[in-house]
């Protein structure tokens, strides 16, 4: 449904000139599409989502790469108000997902709100006039609030090897998926075996007449139990009441019981391990190959993968692992450290996004005209996951330590938005414009956090996304989720600053 705002705020829009909303939000992916979702419900209607692409979906819109899936169940991996009784697998697949967020956005009216290809170029806030002030590919916009939706792992990252520029085959990177490329073949090469790999690679294993995989580390992969939904399951979960309710709470509970062994006691999680183990005894015979494929690292230290079919994929004729470093990148080849020169036309990049020091963060400056990215040059940190000292009325969704190794991503940005629009009410009740975390208090909560984390097993003594450069846990919220929810409602006025401008 459109608001009255909207054909006023449209036109505005498309005439170019600078528009003036109370909140813009930034992304239109599960984030920014639920925080509209809760504006809306609540009467808010002064705001427009600004959008790079020019589809909803985020993430799932652009991580299209053959056999891409969500490796949390389905009936938990959606909004807890926008339920979908006929989820057609246990994990649903990227197109499912996208089908979901193109949904949510047409039955919710937002499309209206939504202003596609506006790449955000810059955000400045000018503390003269309390006001948020971004600068996009199409245009101005200038907002007193601004929710940041843009997702923790929605900026690509390609490696650094030497001669890479020199290639002269092709390449992309696992996010930015060429479906027009045919690999039917051709001598392809994949470097990375995290997440992405773990999922494309088995999917286009058969097609080119060689891969190459190049492996750096290792990674723990347990079995992958899916399995379809019959039209039983669909009809039950529809229309029996309070079944779908109790299915997801049952999954809820089942993963959040995981944190007993990332958190909590780091020593439960050699029964993971055990079970990756012998995942790789029943699908690998060969000694040798098994050495390889095992980490040297505690299981659950790095994110954990789940796959019935990487093992096998391996093990294919057409197929090589490569554990040897990778020296040098020619016009048409990689040669490794031994001085082995493997010949290739394609080269995949599954090598994962800036999880930490993504460049939106230098986009982004606050009341003394710092940026995010040198406010967190020693590491991310926020207040909740949501507040930065120094950045009035920004709000992150999925931002600092606020990320999770067991449970579903969709809780927390519910819980966040729900925090943000506690924080919004707050604003109004007290006729404040302006809000803003005290810097003691974020910094009490993030050195609360840093102990926990001390504890886990994600400083068991690994390397991964989850950390910034200086090794300091950045992406990872170290407890239950409901410990997280707890938080969030749990309001303390005294937390916050709040100012005419
Ligand atoms: P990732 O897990 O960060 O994996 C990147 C891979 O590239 C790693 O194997 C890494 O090796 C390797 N790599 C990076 N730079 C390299 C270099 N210069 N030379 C050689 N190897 C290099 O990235 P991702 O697979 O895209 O997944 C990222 C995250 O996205 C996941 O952890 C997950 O949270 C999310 N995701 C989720 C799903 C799902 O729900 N199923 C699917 C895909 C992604 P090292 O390990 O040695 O660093």
């Amino acid at each position: 449904m459109l608001d009255d705002a909207t054909p006023n705020l449209q036109s505005r829009l498309q005439l170019g000139a600078v528009t003036d909303v109370d909140i813009a939000i930034l992304g239109a992916g599960f984030a920014g599409m639920c925080m509209a979702i809760a504006l809306q419900r609540a009467g808010m209607h002064d705001f427009v989502i600004l959008e790079r692409a020019d589809e909803v979906g985020g993430t799932w819109r652009d991580n299209h790469y053959p056999g891409a899936a969500c490796d949390v169940p389905s009936h938990l991996y959606s909004l807890s108000f926008a339920p979908k009784a006929d989820w057609s697998r246990v994990y649903p697949t990227q197109p499912e997902l996208l089908a979901y967020l193109c949904e949510l956005a047409d039955a919710h009216g937002l499309r209206p709100k939504i202003r596609f290809g506006h790449d955000l170029r810059g955000a400045d806030y000018d503390a003269e006039t309390g006001r948020w002030r971004l600068d996009t590919s199409r245009g101005v916009v200038v907002a007193k609030k601004v929710v940041s939706g843009t997702g923790s792992l929605s900026e690509p990252r390609a490696p650094t090897l030497p001669g890479l520029e020199r290639f002269a085959g092709k390449t992309f990177h696992s996010a930015t998926w060429d479906h027009e490329y045919p690999l039917a073949g051709k001598r392809v090469a994949v470097i990375g075996t995290g997440a992405s790999a773990i999922q494309f690679v088995p999917e286009i294993a058969a097609a080119p007449a060689q891969l190459d995989v190049y492996q750096r580390t290792p990674n723990w992969i347990i079995p992958r139990p899916d399995r379809a939904y019959g039209s039983i399951a669909q009809w039950i979960f529809r229309h029996v009441p309070g079944v779908r309710a109790l299915y997801r709470a049952s999954i809820y509970w089942k993963q959040e019981g995981r944190v007993l062994g990332f958190v909590v006691h780091p020593s439960l999680m050699k029964i993971g391990q055990r079970s990756a183990l012998r995942h790789i005894a029943a699908q690998i015979a060969d000694p040798a190959l098994r050495a390889r494929v095992t980490p040297e690292f505690a299981f659950g230290c790095k994110r954990v993968l789940i796959s019935n079919d990487w093992y096998p994929m391996l093990q294919r004729d057409n197929v090589e692992l490569v554990t040897t470093p990778v020296a040098e990148i020619t016009t048409d080849a990689i040669i490794d450290d031994a001085g082995r020169r493997r010949p290739v036309d394609c080269i995949i990049h599954a090598t994962g996004f800036y999880a930490s020091e993504s460049p939106i963060a230098a986009k982004i400056r606050g009341k003394d005209g710092t940026s995010l990215a040198h406010t967190w040059r020693d590491g991310e940190q926020a207040y909740l996951g949501t507040l930065v000292h120094g950045f009035p009325n920004l709000f992150l969704i999925v931002g600092p330590n606020v990320g999770l190794g067991h449970n579903s991503m969709v809780f927390m940005i519910e819980t966040q938005v729900a925090y943000i629009m506690r924080l919004l009410a707050h604003m109004r009740d007290r006729g404040a414009d302006v809000l803003d975390v005290r810097a003691a208090v974020q910094q009490r909560f993030n050195d609360e956090l840093q102990t926990k984390l001390r504890g886990s097993i994600w400083a068991t003594g690994c390397k991964s996304w989850y950390q910034h450069r200086s090794g300091k846990i950045t992406a990872l919220w170290p407890g239950f989720t409901f410990d997280f929810w707890r938080r969030t409602r749990a309001f303390d006025a005294s937390h916050y600053e709040l100012g005419p401008s």
